[in-house]
Formats: C-alpha cells, structure tokens, sequence
C-alpha cells in the first residue's frame, strides 16, 4: 500500500471551550510521493506547452514555467502527509467545522463558517 489513511485525536479550542474530533491524514510512501512529483512536473509541462500557443508571452512564459517545475516538484515530493478528512465540531458553537488547510501543520486555526470565530486545532494528548 502507496498511502495510507490514518485516523489522528484531535482536540478543537474556543476560548475555554474544547471538543474532541477526529482528522483523517493521508501518509504517503516515497512511491506515491514519487507519483505526486511526477504528476506534478507532467502539468507543468502541460502548461508550458499551451504557453507556447499565446505569441509573444511565450517568450517569458515558457522559460518561466520550466523555471518553476523543479521548485513544485521538490515541493510536492516533501509533501509527507495530507488532511483529507475531518469528523469534528466547532468549539463556540458545535456546528460542523470544515477544513479548508490540508496541512498538518499543528496547531491548525479553522473559522467556523457557521460562527466565523477561530478554532485552535492540536493533537490531543
Ligand atoms: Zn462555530
């Protein structure tokens, strides 16, 4: 198995309020970072490619995009981990918190749409 989903405890902060939920993390194996960073030089490529229809911009553009691929591939490459699903609730006022990062980068700060106040996302102990 190339990547594997992991369940991880998390503890959600409001003020002096807290709840526990759970996040669903991706851990992806050297292949499928290997597969990620491959993925993403073919739609670099793809770009440079359509840039070289536009006249004139594909001077800049072209050159550029080949530039960049090596910097998004590396970045892709060290991507370890992804959050690709979230199971909790807001702390304030227990609707339903949506993650909009996908990196597990703790503490996480989440606004609750429903409320728009912050919540401090960590892992729970
Ligand atoms: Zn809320």
């Amino acid at each position: 198995m190339t990547t594997q989903v992991v369940s991880k405890s998390v503890k959600v902060v409001n003020g002096e309020r807290t709840v526990h939920g759970t996040l669903e993390v991706a851990c992806f194996s050297k292949e499928a970072r290997a597969k990620r960073a491959t993925k993403t030089a073919g739609i670099c490529i793809c770009i440079a490619l359509v840039c070289l229809t536009i006249p004139g911009a594909h001077f800049i553009l072209v050159p550029l995009m080949v530039l960049l691929t090596p910097f998004f591939v590396i970045r892709t490459y060290r991507i370890t981990t992804s959050i690709v699903g979230a199971s909790t609730v807001c702390a304030a006022c227990g609707g339903k918190l949506t993650l909009l990062s996908s990196k597990e980068d703790y503490p996480l700060y989440e606004r609750c749409l429903s409320c728009q106040r912050e919540n401090r996302i960590s892992l729970a102990d």
